[in-house]
């Protein structure tokens, strides 16, 4: 009997292989052995499980605009498509998991076209947010050709595999925003001495990445060389979405609809007439007018859902100023609570910052710089004044003609 126990602690209790065959056992309660292999086995079987278990969580695009909704205004549109897309390549992953070949489900890779800060790189990286997903922001005029100064596309899949943590499994289930992809059209007038002057070497490289490879990524970045060793990156269930303001797309699209412009009386008008016409004339591109605008066909193939985003008008601006949950006057408003300090904007003033970023022409950008430029003096000094206070921004605080003065606050009565 004694033989018998002392052969049972000889054997793996899950497959049967004997410590000779292996390094070690792991021992559980009631004599109970189980060998690295096995240990591994296990470990692949509940991994397979949990991914399976995240793909079936994928939100219903319902689910992802009204995520999108919660950090941006309007764009409308965009969100909806996004959504759609967004929704459908995470269910290809699930069938290319399946393993059934009946349908192909193709890559839904998507081309965002719009003038700049109206909320390209927001969309990208809230969806990401909104999926739990890893999500790198990349820049397509760095990237150059092999032999010229620049950098290689695969940093692009560094980026997410840092954004990853190092889990390529995970990186390759993520997002990346690839901006000014305009910039790299064959046409392009940025004429360079650092990289592929036509910009089509650098199309085709971003061609391979986007079809779906498996990349060699430099684990240092930067360009690279035969004697380093390479993480492997699949790219083929990795969305890519691409952005960028191909400014003069809307004459090309004019052309093809042979319409004329619109005459206008007063210049007012005119400058807003020109902006809904070139908002309603974006939205009619087809994958033609961005080909002939100087991307090369392969590559426009390979982004097949083409979304068009809005120019903002004031009311757009009041809102992302307001009402997304991280906007930057709740943002200010916060940092002055930790001050015991309270900010106020009135209409009026939210009126004229939103007018101010306008005639900037850098859409929601300008927001951020005009605020900043208003609050920097008393973010300066605040922690130094005396508490509590509160501090009410007007219009003629954003137009400089008073100083944004501290008041005792109303709500706190003092006692005694
Ligand atoms: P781009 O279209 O050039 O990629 P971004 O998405 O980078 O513009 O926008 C710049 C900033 O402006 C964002 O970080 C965000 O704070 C703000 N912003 C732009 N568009 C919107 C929007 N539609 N809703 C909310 N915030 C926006």
């Amino acid at each position: 009997m004694a033989r018998k126990s002392d052969t049972r602690r000889d054997v793996c209790s899950f497959c049967g292989r004997t410590k000779k065959q292996v390094d070690a056992f792991v021992e559980g309660p009631g004599n109970v052995f189980i060998c690295p292999e096995c240990i591994d086995l296990c470990y692949n079987i509940i991994r397979q499980e949990k991914k399976r278990a995240d793909l079936g969580d994928i939100p219903k695009p319902r689910q992802i605009k009204e995520y999108l909704d919660q950090y941006v205004i309007g764009q409308e549109y965009a969100k909806k498509c996004l959504a759609v897309a967004v929704h459908n390549h995470y269910k290809r992953l699930l069938h290319a998991n399946e393993g059934s070949s009946d349908v192909e489900i193709e890559k839904s890779n998507i081309l965002l076209i719009g003038p700049t800060g109206v909320g390209k790189t927001l969309l990208a990286r809230t969806l990401a947010h909104a999926l739990n997903v890893p999500f790198a922001i990349c820049d397509a005029t760095t990237v150059t050709e092999a032999g010229y100064v620049g950098e290689d596309v695969e940093n692009f899949l560094l980026r997410l595999v840092q954004a990853a943590d190092y889990d390529i499994e995970t990186a390759e289930r993520g997002i990346v925003y690839i901006d000014e992809i305009d910039k790299i059209g064959k046409t392009s007038q940025n004429v360079s001495i650092t990289r592929d002057v036509s910009g089509e070497g650098v199309q085709q490289a971003l061609l391979k990445m986007l079809e779906g490879t498996t990349a060699n990524v430099p684990p240092q970045g930067g360009r690279k060389h035969p004697e380093q060793s390479y993480i492997q990156v699949d790219t083929t269930h990795i969305l890519f979405i691409c952005g960028g303001t191909f400014v003069g797309l809307e004459n090309i699209i004019k052309k093809r609809l042979g319409r004329k412009m619109i005459g206008f009386d007063s210049e007012q008008t005119a400058a807003e007439g020109n902006k809904q016409e070139y908002s309603e004339l974006l939205h009619q591109v087809i994958p033609e007018d961005v080909i002939e605008y100087g991307m090369i066909p392969e590559l426009v193939g390979r982004l097949p859902i083409i979304t068009t985003l809005e120019t903002l008008d004031t009311d757009a601006l009041i809102e992302i100023l307001t009402q997304p949950k991280n906007a930057l006057i709740r943002q200010y408003q916060k940092l002055f609570a930790m001050e015991d300090a309270e900010l106020i904007f009135s209409d009026d003033a939210l009126l004229a910052l939103a007018e101010k970023a306008i005639k900037r022409d850098t859409g929601a950008r300008a927001l951020r710089a005009t605020t900043e430029e208003l609050m920097i003096d008393l973010m300066y000094r605040l922690p130094e004044e005396p508490k509590p206070r509160r501090y009410v921004v007007t219009r003629e605080v954003i137009e400089g003609r008073a100083d944004l003065f501290a008041e005792k606050p109303k709500a706190k009565k003092e006692s005694a």
